[in-house]
């Protein structure tokens, strides 16, 4: 059959009783084809004037293009790279479609429906989430200011996906066999400062110990911050043991609030992120800490555009060790 022209097709689509859910679906093409320049652009101009990813050296030499981008012959250990090499986008294709997905991205899409939307399959929405969400998480305060809030949320450990369960399945929404916090659950630490500022970690299963509030909190706690938390021992001694000044709330004991002593901006961010955790019907445990990366960018609202997302996750996870 003969390829139809431009104005062929657009004499049809005019003459098509176009519905709602059409127009919707159009415009959703129209943006995806629009940007290929685009994110190719974003992309070269994230990475300008870096330095080589192999060895660090700065002088380079252009070699050709691959996969849209421009490659670099590095003057010094004559290796080639190119913007996305080293990052976690490095080696993912159909460019074309990456400024849309990150749209799904900012709009909480679950991945069946940003593989609808965007025109991908379901296995390459999954793994573009899991690389463009950790990519963009590393965008993080690396410190906290002042008064910090840190309470932990737990939840139920999850093998979603998995093919090797060791245990029965549960039933969706399922319950722990025992009461109270154990081994099968899933622990996230949140430390939020009254700057709205949030740090997220996973601490792995079971309640969190004093030593792990030490590996996460400590090097992200100024040295004259005041810690608030619930009154569980594992702060208490957590903060005498790294001599932070602390405070705690009486939460379980019926105390919400000492003047400007309480935990109720980290609460209430640990409400947020398990209501918009809903939509996704469970996560497995292993991707939990890019979900709560993921609720972080979106409910601290810096990262607002494709193009933001795009940007911090292009940039380059470690800095090279310069030789001597
Ligand atoms: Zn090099």
């Amino acid at each position: 059959m003969r390829g139809l022209s431009f104005e062929e097709v657009f004499a049809l689509l005019a003459a098509v009783q176009l519905s709602g859910a059409n127009l919707v679906q159009l415009q959703q093409w129209l943006a995806c084809i629009a940007h290929p320049a685009e994110c190719i652009a974003l992309i070269e101009a994230a990475a300008a004037g870096r330095p080589c990813p192999h060895c660090g050296g700065a002088r380079k030499h252009r070699c050709g293009q691959a996969s849209g981008l421009q490659r670099f012959r590095c003057l010094a250990c004559r290796r080639s790279h190119n913007a996305l090499t080293g990052t976690p986008l490095a080696r993912l294709r159909k460019k074309e479609c990456w400024l849309s997905y990150l749209l799904c991205v900012l709009e909480s899409r679950t991945v069946r429906d940003a593989a609808r939307v965007v025109g991908v399959d379901p296995t390459t929405s999954f793994r573009w989430r899991h690389r463009f969400v950790p990519g963009a998480m590393r965008e993080r305060p690396t410190t906290l200011n002042a008064v910090v809030e840190a309470d932990e949320t737990y939840l139920l450990e999850s093998r979603k996906g998995s093919r090797k369960l060791t245990r029965p399945a549960r039933k969706r929404g399922g319950v722990a066999k025992r009461r109270g916090i154990n081994g099968e659950h899933d622990c996230l630490l949140v430390a939020r400062d009254r700057s709205g500022q949030t740090l997220d970690f996973h601490t792995g299963r079971g309640a969190v110990t004093a030593a792990q509030l030490r590996h996460c909190l400590e090097p992200v706690l100024p040295a004259d911050a005041l810690l608030i938390s619930d009154g569980a021992l594992a702060y208490r001694r957590f903060a005498a043991d790294a001599g932070i000044t602390h405070e705690w709330v009486n939460v379980k004991g019926g105390e919400r609030a000492r003047g400007a002593i309480h935990v109720q901006n980290v609460n209430g961010w640990h409400s947020r992120f398990k209501s918009w955790l809903v939509r996704f019907r469970g996560v497995a445990s292993p991707y939990l800490i890019h979900y709560s990366g993921w609720q972080r960018l979106l409910d601290a609202r810096r990262l607002t555009t494709p193009a933001h997302l795009l940007c911090a996750a292009a940039r380059r996870r470690k800095t090279v060790e310069l030789p001597n």
